[in-house]
């Protein structure tokens, strides 16, 4: 079974030297961040970096390309400034997808940050909705990432991302974006086959299996239901490989990306995906 395997990449020193870093060790999809995650601030996109981007892309045939957004963007904060910051943030992250040709945006949904779930929830609905209104056109999905629910975060139960989704216009333009990692910290034991189907069961339930867009493909360093969202090499933490094998051999993700965002050694970043990715591999053999 030929599969979209692939990780997160580096943009530095050029967006298309994303492509270059797949390439280098085996992926067929990648996920980038299309600016610095830790700033708000970005520069225009200039048309030589949209179009060595595409060269790029062209060259190694790596597709798809999955965006994360900025970790600043909160679309539920009950602070206004905040939250007009991070719906413009927000606008720029879907604006620089399209002009990549980028289908998917992956995002968190928000955090109420104490003013409570339901009020959260409504105002990242809302926060989406302006955000759609701003981009008539937009070829980009925004894929809503379950979470871990550390602190005040949503987005942890399937609930969450139901209620997101039925508060949104223009549905079409949604997805979602499954975490491993962040399923066995919010609680739902995916360690097991028995387990596996049972909570993807109640996600198609809830959300419909049919919205998942792209997968994460975390292990976890901490245990089922501790809310904490710490990545971990494939194999190495609380998840175990049946859950990766699942996900693997599901014939209903057969056509999903599924995208590695474990650690990676600063001096060899390469080597590190290699062998989660080899993991992985060996898993579908
Ligand atoms: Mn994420
Ligand atoms: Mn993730
Ligand atoms: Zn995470």
């Amino acid at each position: 079974m030929s599969q979209l395997l692939g990780a997160h990449m580096s943009i530095s020193e050029g967006l298309y030297k994303a492509f270059l870093r797949g390439k280098e060790v085996g992926c067929t999809t990648i996920q980038i961040f299309t600016k610095n995650s830790n700033q708000w601030k970005v520069k225009d996109l200039t048309e030589e970096e949209i179009l060595k981007f595409k060269q790029a892309q062209k060259e190694t045939g790596i597709s798809p390309v999955v965006a994360h957004d900025s970790y600043l963007i909160n679309l539920g904060s009950p602070d206004r400034e905040l939250l007009q910051k991070s719906r413009e943030a927000f606008l720029i992250e879907l604006k620089r997808c399209d002009q990549l040709d980028i289908p998917y945006l992956v995002m968190h949904p928000g955090s109420h940050v104490g003013a409570g779930e339901s009020e959260g929830i409504r105002r990242i609905a809302e926060s989406l909705n302006w955000a759609l209104e701003k981009t008539p056109g937009s070829r980009v999905m925004i894929l809503l990432e379950n979470t871990a629910g550390q602190g005040t975060n949503l987005g942890y139960r399937f609930e969450h991302l139901a209620e997101i989704l039925e508060r949104v216009e223009e549905k079409p333009r949604f997805g979602v974006c499954l975490d491993t990692c962040h399923l066995l910290a919010a609680g739902y034991d995916i360690r097991t086959e028995q387990g596996y189907q049972r909570t993807l069961q109640e996600f198609d339930g809830i959300v419909g299996l049919s919205r998942v867009k792209a997968i994460h493909v975390n292990d976890s360093k901490k245990g089922l239901g501790c809310r904490v969202d710490r990545h971990e090499h494939i194999g190495e933490g609380c998840l175990g490989l049946e859950a990766f094998r699942c996900f693997l051999k599901d014939e209903r993700f057969k056509e999903v990306p599924k995208i590695l965002e474990t650690p990676k050694d600063k001096k060899n970043e390469a080597e590190s995906d290699r062998k989660n990715l080899n993991r992985l591999r060996e898993l579908l053999t």
